[in-house]
């Protein structure tokens, strides 16, 4: 029986991770659910999954979470706050930890996790782009086992031999690692129509049911971006040891070339269980829910190179990328600011990329060796943004 916490669990990538649980009684004990919003849906979970604890993020939601607790007749300890948070991940009734929050409020728990030596099934990426070397650092030392669940990345550790040496592609003759982007629902609208584009349509992924702010990023293909710094730090690559490849399909998830010519990919469909469920069981395999491939009804394969002038985004994260951990810390940190402004009606789509262009273009290179260096950074940055933004406001009504 493997306990789990279950962190963002009313998300996109919690109700998935649920789905799965689901089909597998007697094998998964939910220890712990986490939610920011929709706590009605963490009630109806909790009654499902009967978990210890129940946490929601802000304090402010405690008395409203417990009255429900009580009006869905759930008897879970109901806690708030962060603390609670990072409580629920490094408790020592946990075995693994689903870190599927939504951007940097993921660090702090994820981290706890790693610490504690948890198997910490990573979707929340946007954590160890912030916080890079720091994070890998946390999972060595706490001897945590650190498996990913981005799509593209339990790809490529599928497609990588299983005595990979960390930091040594060339070792076991691998060439490279092709990730895989499908292009998001933008891929054939002309570049000059992108301003006016507007976050429903930003939203309407052709392939994949997603969050709200992970789908505006695979729109600018941001998302595609942080899983390049992602990929860097998960095998320790060098950006010059990755190559992104559009693939409107969305059914090879990424592949990794060796020196004899072979490609190894891993190949599904677009649906976030079959991650899920490899992370879940490994090194066994489950059932997830997901259809087989058809192949003979597949669809042809495509594949091209990205053209940067449509997706500044994803050229900014691979420069940042080689700049260093100042660089992606404060990308993330623009571009979260950038993306609810866009959803939020207050920037243009393309708006996105050039506050997170302007935001990098006025910052001095700086040392982060700690987490308060980056959690500092990081607010210091948001502000630095969100003045940025209402600059931009101000010019577009001047
Ligand atoms: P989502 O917006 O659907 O869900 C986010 C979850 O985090 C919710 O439970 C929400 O209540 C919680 N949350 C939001 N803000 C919070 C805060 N401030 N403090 C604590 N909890 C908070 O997002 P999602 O699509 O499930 O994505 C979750 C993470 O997984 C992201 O980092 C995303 O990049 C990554 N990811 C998602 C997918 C996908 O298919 N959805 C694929 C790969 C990676
Ligand atoms: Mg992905």
């Amino acid at each position: 029986m493997q306990r789990l916490t279950l962190l963002g669990s009313t998300g996109s990538i919690g109700e998935s991770t649920l789905d799965v649980i689901r089909l597998h009684p007697g094998h998964y004990q939910v220890f712990a659910l986490t939610a920011h919003t929709r706590l009605d849906r963490l009630m109806q979970q909790a009654r499902e999954f009967k978990p210890q604890y129940l946490v929601v993020a802000d304090k402010a939601d405690y008395r409203q979470a417990c009255e429900l607790a009580s009006q869905y007749q759930v008897s879970s300890e109901v806690l708030a706050g962060a603390e609670a948070l990072a409580f629920v991940s490094e408790h020592q009734q946990t075995d693994s930890v689903m870190a599927a929050i939504v951007g940097a409020a993921g660090l702090l728990p994820t981290m706890a996790a790693a610490r504690a030596g948890k198997k910490v099934l990573l979707a929340n990426k946007e954590a160890l782009v912030m916080s890079g070397q720091l994070f890998m650092d946390e999972v060595s030392k706490g001897k945590a086992q650190l498996l990913p669940i981005d799509s593209e990345h339990n790809a490529i550790f599928q497609c990588l031999p299983t005595d990979y040496v960390y930091g040594d592609p060339q070792a076991k003759g691998i060439a490279r690692i092709l990730l895989t982007g499908s292009g998001g629902p933008f891929l054939h609208t002309d570049n000059s129509k992108l301003d006016t584009v507007t976050p429903a349509q930003a939203c309407a992924h052709p392939n994949w049911s997603m969050g709200q702010k992970i789908s505006v990023d695979s729109a600018t293909m941001m998302n595609k971006g942080l899983e390049f710094i992602e990929a860097c730090w998960l095998f320790g690559l060098k950006p010059e040891q990755i190559e992104v490849v559009l693939h409107p399909q969305s059914v090879i998830h990424s592949m990794v070339q060796y020196n004899d010519g072979s490609v190894l990919a891993q190949l599904g469909h677009p649906d976030m269980r079959t991650p899920i469920a490899h992370a879940l069981a490994y090194p066994e395999r489950i059932a997830s829910g997901v259809a087989p491939l058809d192949f003979a009804r597949m669809a042809d394969f495509s594949f091209r190179a990205p053209d940067f002038d449509k997706y500044p985004n994803l050229a900014l994260a691979i420069e940042s990328c080689a700049a260093g951990q100042y660089a992606t810390t404060a990308l993330n940190a623009a571009n979260e600011i950038a993306v609810k402004a866009f959803l939020d009606g207050e920037l243009p789509f393309t708006g996105i990329a050039e506050v997170n262009r302007s935001v990098l273009d006025r910052l001095k290179p700086c040392e982060l060796n700690s987490i308060d260096d980056i959690i500092g950074f990081d607010n210091e940055v948001r502000v630095l943004a969100s003045e940025w933004i209402g600059q931009m406001s101000q010019r577009a009504l001047g």
